[in-house]
């Protein structure tokens, strides 16, 4: 493992960057401080994401580990990189949620802040042009995005990962509102892969329902960089 090198770079993503390495079987993922949303119409930078989310998302994905989740994590290379297993990406964005907020609160018309009876699943189909449609198991099976077990896999997993996460932010004084995964096919099986930050997840403080997330930056609301910080100290310090 010690003498992976880092070969050419085969993706540029709005947060992170994906290389090659000497081994096939392995990726080294690049955090950047870019920051975009609503499809990248916005665009920012935020000081220091880039560190706190890499270190951040190692952190989460050995906790889901140790609870028996497979991830793509291997190993932390530096503040920004980390050595991955080089999955294929199922193109869909895999979102949990516990607490309406953002589109879903808008599409069904309930105050950001209720507490949903039950944690919520849906999909949507990553696909920029098409701006990330919704989609339902039907239409993924029927188009060949994944495929029946493939897709109970993913659900299953989205579902525990969502029991391990709502217990450790419960037990730093955080809500977790909702987050996205992403699912890769390795050797065969499904994993998390992608990441696991305040870009990709709704934090709320327990006590002020203060927001430490990317929307802060989304909804201009300041102090951006303070609650990537705050979030992760919390964590750090569990
Ligand atoms: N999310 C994400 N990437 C996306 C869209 C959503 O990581 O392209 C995350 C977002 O941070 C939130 C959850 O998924 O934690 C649900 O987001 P929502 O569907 O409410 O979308 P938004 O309001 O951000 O458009």
């Amino acid at each position: 493992m010690q003498d992976v090198q880092k070969l050419e770079q085969i993706y540029e993503g709005k947060a992170k960057k994906v290389f090659k390495t000497s081994n096939p079987d392995l990726y080294i993922v690049e955090y950047k401080d870019d920051a975009t949303a609503f499809n990248g119409i916005k665009k920012g930078t935020i000081s220091g994401k880039g560190v706190i989310n890499n270190k951040m998302s190692n952190i989460m994905f050995q906790i889901l580990e140790k609870n028996g989740i497979k991830t793509h994590f291997v190993k932390e290379l530096s503040d920004r990189e980390t050595l991955v297993k080089a999955v294929k990406i199922v193109p869909l964005e895999i979102i949990i949620r516990n607490i309406a907020a953002g589109s879903f609160s808008k599409r069904y018309g309930v105050e950001e802040g209720t507490l949903l009876k039950n944690p919520t699943l849906e999909f949507s189909l990553k696909n920029d042009e098409l701006n990330d449609p919704l989609i339902n198991n039907s239409h993924i099976m029927a188009l060949g995005v994944a495929d029946e077990n493939e897709l109970k896999q993913i659900s299953d997993m989205a579902y525990s990962v969502n029991e391990v996460m709502k217990k450790f932010f419960a037990n730093i004084g955080i809500k977790l509102v909702d987050f996205k995964i992403e699912a890769g096919r390795f050797n065969g099986e499904i994993i998390l892969a992608d990441e696991i930050s305040p870009d990709t997840c709704r934090f709320w403080d327990a006590e002020t329902n203060k927001k430490l997330d990317k929307d802060r930056f989304r909804r201009d609301l300041g102090g951006v960089e303070e609650a990537y910080q705050e979030i992760f100290a919390r964590i750090q310090n569990s």
